[in-house]
């Protein structure tokens, strides 16, 4: 079977500025799988830019379902790549994971916009999904949300595979570290200096989820993903929001 019959399905929160959330998703795509047939959910509105506390409004459960289900029910693999979901509307991912059975799922437990305010979601129903996902990618703020522990040997065991992002590193470098099961496998690289260019998180998490839907298995998606990351902030650009977006 061809990645073209596979179906990536991304959720995730509209954010007008662009800078985050399933616009930032769809442009991750196009750079790094255009073959893939691709299909968005929108879990959530946000108002968030110019320095102002997000705010969001998230689906009625019932209406997310509904188009979880309309945008899955073609055959052939499907891959996901869960970004933003307000607390209300994580009971119904879950029943549609267990319904749907992904091939793969990279959940982004978007917790908080840089610029503060609320975004509606809530560690507790994040955790719920951990059983059912192949992958969730926690910044460190969000691992102490979510109770996740600093990657290290010997760990207790997680319920999925992690990838911790900025990970204690060395002066001048950087490292996030892939936990599963109980290997450890650290990208360690130089810093790239400059401003935090704003939806790293979603892109970094779909250009995963790309990779995944190629056949590339999680330690390699890994490895492409954060690569291909390191190189495109360098090229970020001031969006319609003042801070710096991602763009090529
Ligand atoms: N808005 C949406 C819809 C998001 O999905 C995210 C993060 O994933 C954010 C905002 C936060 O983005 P940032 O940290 O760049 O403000």
């Amino acid at each position: 079977m061809t990645a073209e019959s596979h179906l990536l399905l991304c959720v995730g929160g509209i954010d007008p500025t662009g800078g985050a959330g399933l616009l930032r998703d769809a442009w991750t795509v196009s750079r790094r799988a255009p073959e893939l047939r691709c299909e968005y959910v929108v879990s959530a509105w946000t108002w968030q830019g110019r320095g102002r506390p997000a705010r969001a409004r998230g689906l009625a459960p019932k209406v997310l379902e509904r188009e979880l289900d309309r945008a899955s029910r073609s055959l052939g693999p499907l891959y996901v790549k869960l970004g933003l979901l307000s607390a209300e509307t994580t009971e119904v991912v879950a029943d549609w994971l267990r319904r749907r059975e992904p091939r793969a799922v990279v959940l982004d437990p978007v917790l908080n916009a840089s610029d503060g305010g609320s975004l509606g979601a809530e560690p507790e129903g994040l955790r719920a999904l951990f059983p059912l996902v192949s992958l969730v990618t926690p910044n460190r703020h969000e691992r102490l949300a979510l109770g996740l522990g600093e990657p290290a040997p010997g760990m207790s065991p997680l319920p999925c595979p992690l990838l911790a992002k900025g990970v204690d590193a060395r002066e001048g470098r950087v490292c996030d570290t892939l936990v599963d099961g109980l290997e450890l496998v650290h990208f360690d690289r130089a810093r790239v200096p400059g401003q935090d260019p704003r939806g790293t998180g979603c892109a970094l998490a779909t250009a995963i989820a790309c990779a995944l839907a190629r056949g590339a298995a999680v330690a390699d998606a890994c490895g492409q993903a954060i690569a291909w990351l390191d190189h495109a902030r360098i090229q970020a650009r001031v969006g319609p929001d003042g801070r710096p977006h991602l763009r090529s």
